[in-house]
């Protein structure tokens, strides 16, 4: 059985999801994991700043206003009137739960609770709407099986064995229609796998079932050398293997969630990137197969804060990397590029939820800088296979740039660079230039 996965522009209007279920109506089962429309998760992650800030009228309006839409949705949606009531009444009830939080205490799962509207109120409808169509579709409940356990890491072992019963309930639908991005954590109360987690979602179904292929249909032809959004002429790479896709989506590649290809890779199923607007394109297959040598694609990650620490001590001193490392290991808190010089260590963290402690902890071994708003360019293919001069070919194109860190040969598919957020994009813009083919 294949998973398809549609993001937020691919249901996006009653028009777009219409065009989906044709596009999945084959008579082929399969199991279909939904965004919520675009726009919506936005929205709502909108509606709960103002909830935290005690805003409870501009809450009200943006509730109002987003509510409004979707009761145009339900009737551009559907044809029958019974139907349209139906699709009002799934609005109501996602929206009644929003509305209770304006007054009641608002939380951390009030706001997880909120947040899982969008994949709610996108599956019901789209279901419905294959049904009105004549067409065997069954919600399967992600909150069901779904999960992730203490440090909000999918819990793979739980998800496997409880995906098997909910398709019992649902007998012998042919499309099975589940939410992306929701799950349940580990006190069993409504959680998220962060932003475009739906991906994420596609790949943790596609493995707990050992499925044939998982699709992830976007609004693009598949995965291009380089962002889109800041660089022209950009083109579509045709193959990817595992560890080169699983690289520009932790380094930022937007089209994918960073662990979207990680349970892919486990079980070793295929992902195959598609365009719901032109679908007769062939995309970008994902596999375990390496193609090509060189530079294939760059992607940047922002949000990067660089932490140095200099100490003296660190001359001939064994003990010092490691006494560094266990500071960010206590805080749980990853670490993903380093450099290290005889006397001091450098290392950047995406997460800065725990810095002050972290910089108190190594005020003991030194002096510690730390840097903002910083953002890691990373270049992925096969590197280490290529020619002599390569190395040179990177700094040419960077000619210019000023570089905080560089990491080269800590696996063979990937060198990064840190530089100032400022010129990410000058930055990817050069390596298109210098590097990677253009259209
Ligand atoms: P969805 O809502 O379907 O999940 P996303 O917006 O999350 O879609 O991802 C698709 C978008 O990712 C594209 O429209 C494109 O702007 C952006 N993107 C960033 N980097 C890349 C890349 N390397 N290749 C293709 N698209 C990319
Ligand atoms: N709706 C969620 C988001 O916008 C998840 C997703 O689209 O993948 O982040
Ligand atoms: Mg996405």
């Amino acid at each position: 059985m294949k998973v398809l996965k549609f993001g937020g522009t691919s249901v996006g209007s009653p028009e777009n999801m219409r065009a989906v279920m044709k596009l999945i109506a084959n008579g082929e089962r399969k199991i279909v994991v939904l965004s919520a429309m675009s726009g919506t998760t936005n929205a709502l992650v909108e509606i709960n700043s103002y909830l935290r800030k005690k805003n409870k009228d501009t809450a009200r309006i943006f509730i109002g206003r987003l509510e409004g839409n979707y009761k145009e949705v339900v009737n551009e949606l559907f044809a029958s009137d019974e139907n349209k009531q139906k699709g009002l009444r799934i609005i109501q009830e996602s929206f009644d739960t929003i509305k209770s939080f304006i007054s009641g205490k608002f939380s951390l799962v009030a706001e997880n609770t909120i947040l899982a509207q969008g994949e709610l109120i996108s599956t019901q409808l789209f279901t419905l709407l294959m049904q009105e169509n004549g067409l065997n579709a069954k919600l399967l409940p992600a909150l069901e099986f779904m999960r992730i356990d203490e440090d909000k890491t999918a819990d793979s072992g739980y998800i496997k064995k409880n995906i098997f019963p909910v398709f019992e309930n649902v007998g012998d639908a042919d499309y099975l229609i589940t939410q992306g991005y929701i799950c349940r954590n580990d006190k069993g109360a409504i959680d998220n796998l962060q932003r475009g987690g739906s991906d994420y979602t596609a790949t943790l179904i596609g493995a707990a079932i050992d499925a044939e292929e998982v699709q992830i249909w976007t609004d693009i032809d598949g995965f291009h050398n380089n962002d889109p959004r800041y660089v022209e002429n950009t083109i579509k790479i045709d193959r990817l293997s595992f560890n080169e896709a699983a690289e520009l989506a932790y380094f930022g590649a937007k089209i994918l969630h960073p662990q979207t290809i990680l349970p892919a890779r486990v079980q070793n199923i295929p992902v195959r990137l598609k365009n719901t607007l032109n679908p007769t394109d062939s995309g970008t297959l994902i596999t375990s197969k390496s193609t090509g040598t060189g530079i294939k694609a760059v992607a940047a990650k922002d949000g990067i804060t660089a932490v140095k620490v200099r100490s003296g001590r660190m001359l001939m001193a064994y003990g010092f990397l490691k006494s560094v490392f266990s500071v960010f290991e206590k805080y749980k808190t990853p670490i993903d590029m380093i450099s290290t010089s005889e006397v001091a260590v450098s290392l950047t963290i995406d997460n800065t939820e725990k810095l002050n402690k972290i910089k108190d902890n190594l005020d003991k071994f030194g002096t510690v800088e730390v840097d903002y708003d910083m953002s890691i360019v990373c270049m992925v293919g096969d590197i280490i296979g290529e020619e002599r001069g390569f190395a040179s070919k990177v700094f040419d194109a960077l000619d210019g740039i000023p570089i905080r860190m560089i990491s080269y040969g800590g696996s063979r598919h990937n060198i990064s660079v840190l530089v100032p957020s400022s010129l990410k994009k000058r930055t990817l813009q050069a390596l298109s230039e210098g590097l990677l083919e253009t259209e």
